[in-house]
């Protein structure tokens, strides 16, 4: 299982699928933007266990604000959303409020709607993320994906009833490991974040997503098998919620 993956994106994308294929994998394809999902879901056809999603990513906004339009469109379609967003780390901080703009619009679209499930990049803005969130009561659910702000905003984003995914490379910081702990047990699913995401410089591929396990395990004082199957029931759980919202396509 793999909640958050930017298949598409790895250098052998088109053998990486195949294995997941062959590995009978769950794997949630987050794109960067809608003309990328519109491209990707024509190349790697969407099935019951990879499900590929449309977004716009806060870290793309200035190339990417005009297609907001084609995002909203693609929502009304779509079950699960992502990834959105907001960053607020100095490199994108210029754009900041044009972010803002997008991801509010969009999680605004998700309560018209009545509700999806949506994969969120919170970068050093995760107060401004849960404002927006808070601010469009009905929007379904977040899966806060590779949260590493404070103790505090974690708190307020458990309260909210807000999920979390969780990578191997989460774990080689101090930071992580700490929220980690803190995070609600049966909230926490497993993700790669591929090819971003790595371990000893290599892109973690979405079998090894489940390798989170090994960090969560010493987080919660619990054995490595029972962190995993932890994650797998998890896991279940979160896809029967995106099942409840199946539409007809
Ligand atoms: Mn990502």
């Amino acid at each position: 299982m793999d909640f958050h993956c930017h298949l598409d994106l790895y250098p052998d994308a088109k053998n990486l699928y195949a294995e997941t294929v062959r590995r009978r994998l769950f794997v949630w394809l987050v794109t960067t933007s809608p003309k990328a999902y519109e491209a990707t879901s024509r190349v790697l056809p969407q099935t019951e266990l990879v499900r590929i999603s449309p977004g716009i990513h806060p870290e793309v906004i200035g190339q990417k604000a005009s297609e907001l339009p084609l995002l909203l469109e693609q929502i009304d379609r779509c079950e699960l959303v992502g990834e959105v967003g907001l960053d607020g780390s100095p490199r994108y901080s210029a754009l900041f409020s044009l972010q803002q703009n997008v991801f509010d619009a969009t999680v605004r679209r998700c309560t018209e709607v009545g509700g999806r499930v949506l994969s969120i990049h919170s970068r050093a803005a995760a107060r401004e993320v849960l404002e927006v969130l808070e601010g469009s009561p009905g929007f379904g659910t977040a899966v806060l994906h590779w949260f590493t702000d404070s103790p505090t905003q974690l708190a307020r984003a458990v309260k909210l009833g807000c999920w979390f995914s969780v990578g191997p490379a989460m774990f080689s910081s101090a930071n992580g490991r700490k929220l980690a702990k803190a995070m609600p047990r049966d909230r926490v699913v497993a993700e790669s974040d591929g090819p971003f995401a790595k371990v000893d410089g290599v892109p973690v591929p979405p079998w090894e997503a489940l390798d989170a396990a090994a960090g969560l395990a010493k987080a919660w004082s619990i054995s490595v098998e029972s962190a995993r199957a932890q994650l797998v029931s998890n896991g279940e759980q979160l896809i029967k919620k995106m099942s409840k919202l199946r539409l007809d396509h």
